[in-house]
This record gives C-alpha cells, sequence and structure tokens, in this order.
C-alpha cells in the first residue's frame, strides 16, 4: 500500500518520539478532562455517571487492509465504539486508543491511522486522553476505549423495554454488509486480475456505510429535543434481529416487527438483489450499520412520527408471544438471530 509513498521506520523514532508525533495535533477541549496524554495516568473530572466502553480491532478478523484504507480504519475505530456510548443515551467526551503495529507498517501508515481519529475526534468533540503503543507480530491491532457521561435519570438500558412500547429503529439497515460484500467482491476479482481496477460505481453509499460508519449522536441530541427518553436502547452493530432480542431477552418481553416497516435504502436493495441476497435478511443479520433501536412509550408516538430519520417498526409484546417478524405476505417468523460475530469460520 506504501510502496511508492515516503516510509520512515517507526524505529527511528522510538516509542516515546512515536506517540508524541502522533498526539501532538489533539487539543483537550473538555472541562472534564484535567489531565491527557503525558502522564501515567488521565485524569477526569464527572458530576454525572460515567459510561466506558471499549472495542479490541484485530486484522484479518474485525478488517481487511486490502480494502480498507488506514484513514477510514482510524475513522471506524472511533465511531464504533462512540456508538455504544450513545446506545446509553450519553454523551461521548474521551478516548483512549492503543495500537500495536505490524513491523511492515512505516510510520507514514500509522499517520494515516491516526489522520482518521483525528477526524473523528474533531468531528464527534472527543478528547484523546491517552493509550498504549507496542509492536505487533499478528498484524495491525487498534482498541479504543471511550469514555461518556450521563445524567443518571437519562441512561438507557437494554433491559426497559415495556409491553406496547413502540420499537424504533434510526436512519436505514443492511448498507453496511452489502457495501462489505461489494468490496469483498472486487478483491477476488482483483486477486485473480490485478490489472482490472474495482468497479465501485453508483455503490457510494453503501461503501461508505461500510467503511465510513458514523455514531448517531445526532439521534441522542434529536431525542432530548423532543423530550423522549427511550425505555431501552441499543446501537445496530450485529444486525437487526440480534439486537432486538437482547432487548427483549434483558427486559423478559417478546415483540412483533413488520417486515415491511424495515428501512432500507433503495441502493442497498438493488445491490442486495444484484447479489442474489435477500435485502430483509441483510437488515436482520448483516450488522455494522451502527444505527441506534429503541423503544418509546406509545405517549410519545405523536412527537416523533413525523421524523424521516427515525422508523417504527413493531411493538413490544408480552414474553410468551416470543418475538416474531411478520413477513410482506402477512406471515408470522419466529426472530433468529444470526449476526456476524467474529468466532464464526
Ligand atoms: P506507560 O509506560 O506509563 O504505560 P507510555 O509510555 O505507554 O506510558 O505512554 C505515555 C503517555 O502517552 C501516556 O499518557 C499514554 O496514555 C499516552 N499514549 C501512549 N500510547 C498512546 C497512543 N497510541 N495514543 C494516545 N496516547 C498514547
Ligand atoms: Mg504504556
Amino acid at each position: 500500500m506504501f510502496e511508492n509513498k515516503e516510509r520512515t521506520a517507526i524505529s527511528d523514532l522510538g516509542e516515546f518520539g512515536l506517540i508524541k508525533h502522533l498526539t501532538t495535533n489533539f487539543k483537550i477541549q473538555h472541562e472534564t478532562s484535567l489531565k491527557g496524554v503525558g502522564d501515567d495516568a488521565a485524569v477526569l473530572d464527572f458530576k454525572d455517571q460515567v459510561l466506558i466502553s471499549t472495542d479490541l480491532l484485530l486484522e484479518g478478523i474485525h478488517f481487511d487492509l486490502a480494502y480498507v484504507p488506514l484513514m477510514h480504519l482510524g475513522y471506524k475505530a472511533v465511531q464504533v465504539n462512540l456508538s455504544d456510548i450513545y446506545a446509553m443515551n450519553g454523551i461521548a467526551t474521551q478516548i483512549t486508543v492503543s495500537i500495536g503495529i505490524s513491523s511492515k507498517f512505516p510510520l507514514e501508515a500509522v499517520e494515516e491511522i491516526y489522520k482518521g481519529i483525528e477526524l473523528a475526534c474533531n468531528k464527534f468533540n472527543i478528547d484523546l486522553i491517552g493509550g498504549d503503543t507496542s509492536s505487533s507480530k499478528q498484524g495491525l491491532v487498534i482498541s479504543v476505549t471511550s469514555i461518556g457521561h450521563a445524567a443518571a435519570e437519562d441512561i438507557c438500558y437494554r433491559n426497559g423495554a415495556e409491553e406496547g412500547d413502540l420499537l424504533c429503529v434510526s436512519g436505514d439497515l443492511g448498507g453496511a454488509y452489502v457495501g462489505l460484500q461489494i468490496l469483498e467482491r472486487e478483491k477476488q476479482i482483483f486477486l485473480e486480475n490485478p490489472q482490472l481496477q474495482p468497479d465501485l460505481e453508483g455503490k457510494d453509499y453503501i461503501i461508505e456505510r461500510q467503511l465510513k460508519p458514523e455514531g448517531r449522536r445526532d439521534i441522542v441530541d434529536l431525542l432530548a429535543q423532543m423530550k423522549i427518553k427511550p425505555t431501552s436502547m441499543i446501537d445496530v452493530s450485529d444486525g437487526l434481529a440480534s439486537e432486538i432480542l437482547h432487548i427483549c431477552t434483558q427486559s423478559e418481553k417478546g415483540c412483533t416487527l413488520y417486515e415491511e416497516k424495515i428501512p432500507i435504502d433503495p441502493m442497498t436493495y438493488e445491490t442486495a438483489r444484484e447479489l442474489g441476497l435477500d435485502p430483509t435478511v441483510c437488515a436482520l443479520n448483516g450488522g455494522e450499520d451502527y444505527e441506534l433501536l429503541f423503544t418509546i412509550k406509545q405517549s410519545d408516538y405523536t412527537k416523533l412520527k413525523n421524523d424521516v430519520d427515525i422508523s417504527i417498526i413493531g411493538h413490544i409484546t408480552d414474553k410468551n408471544s416470543g418475538c416474531n417478524m411478520i413477513s410482506k405476505s402477512n406471515v408470522s417468523h419466529e426472530l433468529k438471530a444470526q449476526g456476524w460475530n467474529a468466532f464464526k469460520g
């Protein structure tokens, strides 16, 4: 990837030089960050309850450097983490970033990752307050921990759904998965014939859904403006079906989901069809959409019914009714999770 570009060996800088070099552009913006990078530990000061979430991303398991640009990888690593804080109805304020760098990586490659991290931090108003840096013998490793806060009464757990609540989801689903299928297809074609350029024409939305997901902080803000506190909430990282089942299991409830209400973008729909995939299955089991799935009281319905970015896709029932999807042809199917998972295959 960096054959024709400048290559500076990381060993030329040493560990401390590298950390300084990578973090120097990052400025602390939050009052809650008393001390960021540079001491043995960061020091934070919160009056609210504190939210913490960590993700580990491993080369070959969670990402493939054949088609993921490093800057996008840095951006996505931060976004997927912030998404977990937003899914608690919280405000994300700080991250730490730990990286294991394979020896084949020049400084310029790590700089690309940090450009993506910086972009995400600036866009979502996040302080980088620390991390750890090591070499890795097993490919690139990135772990991000995100820290946020919320007043105790605002935090949304997975277990708060009540019978009769409406099941809502932001944005549209299945795009990231279908985008990944296109990237995988083009990678195979490239491996068989390196002269061919990837054909991503007309697929920009779904490629972007895969490579550059955005945590839905705007939905958290919108719900606050509408004075709606979801009774439960989760982010859609493993596919809609899996996330609905998490809410229902933890809330000890059932649900009815309507297939025709699941929001699917036209490009996702058409591309899934082209690839011989069922668009609904892509939305149910695809994952990586990082939309917010939440339940609200029926009395809040009029507050959000006209919002084009939120779809009401079903409702919560009693536990004994189970979790079911009513298909477009009006047949009830039991909802099963086949979400993407890193232990498969
Ligand atoms: P220690 O030996 O105490 O773990 P380090 O030398 O690893 O300290 O880190 C020095 C400082 O740089 C700490 O504040 C740490 O949080 C920060 N840091 C280390 N690696 C990274 C990184 N990859 N990104 C951001 N901050 C980092
Ligand atoms: Mg350290």
